[in-house]
């Protein structure tokens, strides 16, 4: 008998009868996309949940990094991490700047500060850091070596959603921070994302560049995008903030599960709480030595797979990898040691709101018994 498959995540979706009610009220309304009634509702319950005071909505979190960096008019190079999804690094390329990879900490996956200083050339405008599995980066040393050289700092926050520290969001750090709205991320709008800045005047210019750069009927002052969000959509992401927390909630309960089962299995590491962080629980990776646990990342990845539950290597391979950045002098394995190394470490166990005791059982099992 085949096992049904568990998936590595599942959306959060709202409650079918109360979508189709505000559908209806759409349909009425006749008022579908350009800043309708869902979407003023939908920002600000969102500066609201999030306690940041301007946030513009996005039709996903790609574009937000894009338009980030063209907000701040970035340009020359980039410092980034390789440990990310590719889109942290297509947006500094997309905006005809030259990304430079700087290693990663063992102790959150985000960019190691210590070797910040040593990427900095006079080319050098800004740094992109990622918050990797919602852990946040080492925000106060990063900011501090920003002023320092006079950096731009954007954190690509797609993986944060709700994550404070010392009950403040982490997207208050830096300059600007993205978030994803993906169907796999914690909160989805389907399709989605946002970014958030610290003054209204930045927000009305990125407000007029998700719209091709219109300050009005007649007048555009910047070569813009379109990256509007629409009602539908809008409405669906206002029902799905209402469940969120019991989402994170369920999911907290998932990672004490984890890490009750594998705290003493050899050979296998994983992250704890840090204190004073709010945690989303956004991703539950493992780290193998294959040494110590007696079979390799890979041989375990397939032995899972093939038992239908799907775990996920991310980040394999690093983006430094990658045809497209490969050639750069900065995505040499021997200037990313510790990258290197945690991406042919890593398996993201099944991680969402709805799994089952059974689900967590077999996936547990699969760890546990080689
Ligand atoms: C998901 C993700 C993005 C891109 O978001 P999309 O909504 O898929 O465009 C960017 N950066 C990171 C780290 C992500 O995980």
């Amino acid at each position: 008998m085949v096992n049904k498959q568990i998936t590595v995540t599942s959306p959060l979706l709202p409650n079918l009868d109360e979508f189709n009610e505000l559908l209806k009220e759409i349909w009425a309304s006749k008022w579908i996309t350009n800043n309708g009634q869902f979407h003023r509702q939908l920002e600000k319950a969102l500066c609201e949940y999030l306690k940041v005071p301007y946030i513009s909505l996005f039709t996903n979190g790609t574009l937000p990094l894009l338009t980030a960096l063209q907000a701040l008019r970035i340009t020359g190079e980039v410092i980034t991490t390789p440990y990310s999804f590719v889109a942290t690094t297509h947006s500094i390329w997309w905006n005809g700047c030259k990304p430079v990879f700087v290693d990663i900490e063992e102790e959150t996956c985000g960019i190691d500060p210590d070797k910040i200083e040593a990427a900095i050339t006079p080319k050098t405008t800004a740094i992109m850091p990622v918050h990797c599995y919602g852990k946040p980066v080492k925000m106060k040393r990063i900011q501090e070596i920003a002023d320092k050289y006079g950096l731009k700092v954007i954190y690509d926050a797609a993986h944060a959603f709700g994550v404070e520290v010392d009950g403040e969001s982490v997207l208050k750090a830096g300059d600007m921070s993205t978030l994803s709205f993906h169907a796999t991320k914690v909160y989805n709008t389907l399709e989605g994302g946002a970014l958030v800045c610290h003054d209204e005047k930045t927000k009305q210019r990125i407000d007029y560049l998700k719209n091709f750069g219109f300050a009005g009927e007649t007048e555009v002052v910047a070569p813009g995008i379109n990256s509007k969000v629409d009602e539908v959509r809008c409405a669906y992401g206002w029902l799905n903030l209402k469940q969120v927390d019991q989402a994170i909630a369920n999911r907290q309960k998932v990672a004490q599960k984890y890490r009750e089962a594998l705290k003493d299995v050899s050979g296998i590491r994983f992250f704890e709480d840090m204190p004073g962080v709010r945690h989303n629980y956004s991703y539950f990776p493992i780290f193998i030595n294959a040494a110590e646990y007696g079979m390799t990342r890979d041989e375990l990845y397939f032995k899972m797979k093939e038992d239908n539950v799907l775990g996920r290597r991310y980040f394999y391979p690093l983006i430094s990898t990658f045809s497209t950045y490969r050639g750069l002098s900065s995505a040499s394995p021997r200037n990313l040691p510790v990258a290197t190394k945690m991406a042919n470490e890593v398996i993201c166990l099944p991680m969402h709101h709805e799994l089952s005791e059974a689900d967590m059982e077999r996936i547990i099992n699969e760890v546990v018994t080689k």
